[in-house]
């Protein structure tokens, strides 16, 4: 375990070493490594060290469509991963409901109303759980596919919203990505900050801001319980580099991973949970729950697993950041400059998997046509 950190640090060291100037296989070396890390139990986090297109994704038909196939995707069942922690997520996005002993807190609330509507409060019903007990709605970050439902979850049972400062700015005054899929992004309402903390009741979460995939990622920390058992959860609350070619939010996504890493060996964080259902293996761990004996619960991960997750993150973003050092040493571009959107480039979109168009961009090569980066990860629900 030591030895797999100790061979990553030497390479971050490498690849932030001018004198050694980074190749294609160093790449390959930071891949292979997060792919050693991951091994079999985290392969599911691997997709996030598939290459990234260096343009975001500006709204578009062909984006609708995308978004709209994997809105229509069949839903899991609803179901309970901790004795008071509920999925009423899609298989594409998560929804979490967390119960405490004066209301819920419903953890991001998907595309829009309709499907907030369908999943959210039909699944709550399911599970004996009453809509009208939600009292905050967290938004993990200002994109469509979490803030979609919220401003409706808000208005019909009088709940606040939470986001962060930063993302709430974002929403306000120009959103990332937006598409037609999505509802409007909700009222500014409650702005946290970094490691603060709302309880209610019985339970404290606690806010921990992770710039990366927006720059004001929500990642919330607390108290899950399984029979007589407490243990910690985190849901990482952004998890693709679907920002284009920008390498601040790739360097604060490998600062914050490491952050996180060490954090959830102080706090004895052993419950890791993504808000997308395809990053932690979420429905498979639902059905393996309900059929496990009690005492025994497939969430409860351990916090090995924790920092091995964040391990794998952090090497894939080192990936990443190396491909963008090779194009900008193959092209004219400053490498520090924001990522800009190119209109000309919008439509050039047409495939449905990001990883697929990802992988025809060659390094270093100018495109006629380059991929443009989505706002979402279209990991096939499992
Ligand atoms: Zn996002």
């Amino acid at each position: 375990m030591r030895k797999t950190y100790l061979a990553s640090l030497i390479l971050g060291a490498l690849a932030a070493c001018s004198t050694v100037p980074p190749t294609q296989a160093t790449v390959d070396q930071y891949v292979d490594e997060a792919r050693r890390i991951a091994g079999e139990d985290l392969k599911f986090l691997m997709p996030v060290c598939n290459p990234q297109p260096a343009v975001r994704a500006a709204p578009s038909q062909a984006m609708d469509e995308s978004l709209a196939k994997l809105i229509n995707q069949p839903a899991p069942e609803p179901g309970q991963a901790f004795d008071n922690l509920y999925y009423v997520g899609s298989a594409w996005v998560s929804a979490w409901v967390l119960k405490t002993s004066e209301g819920l807190i419903l953890i991001d609330a998907l595309n829009n109303a309709t499907e907030a509507s369908a999943l959210i409060e039909g699944g709550m019903r399911r599970l004996g759980l009453d809509p009208a007990q939600i009292r905050y709605v967290l938004v993990t970050h200002g994109h469509g596919d979490h803030y979609g439902g919220a401003q409706m979850i808000a208005q019909r049972y009088g709940a606040r919203i939470v986001a962060s400062e930063i993302d709430w700015k974002m929403m306000e005054t120009g959103l990332e990505f937006d598409s037609k899929m999505w509802d409007r992004p909700p009222q500014r309402d409650i702005a946290v900050r970094d490691g603060e903390t709302l309880t209610l009741g019985d339970i404290t979460v606690r806010f921990m801001i992770t710039p990366g995939h927006t720059l004001g990622t929500i990642t919330p920390v607390f108290n899950v319980r399984d029979g007589g058992k407490t243990h910690k959860a985190m849901i990482w609350g952004g998890t693709s580099f679907n920002f284009g070619r920008d390498m601040g939010r790739l360097d604060g996504y490998i600062a914050q991973t490491e952050r996180m890493r060490e954090l959830s060996s102080q706090w004895g964080i052993d419950v890791p949970l993504s808000n997308h259902p395809g990053y932690d293996g979420t429905v498979a761990k639902l059905k393996a729950r309900a059929a496990a004996a009690p005492g025994s619960n497939p969430f409860v991960s351990g916090q090995p697993v924790v920092d091995r997750a964040m391990r794998v993150l952090n090497t894939c973003a080192r990936a990443q950041k190396t491909r963008f050092v090779l194009m900008a040493q193959a092209g004219t571009e400053p490498l520090y400059a924001a990522s800009t959107v190119a209109p000309s480039l919008m439509d050039a979109h047409a495939e449905e998997d990001d990883h697929v168009h990802a992988g025809m961009l060659a390094l270093g090569h100018t495109q006629p046509a380059k991929p443009t980066a989505f706002p979402f990860n279209v990991m096939a629900s499992r």
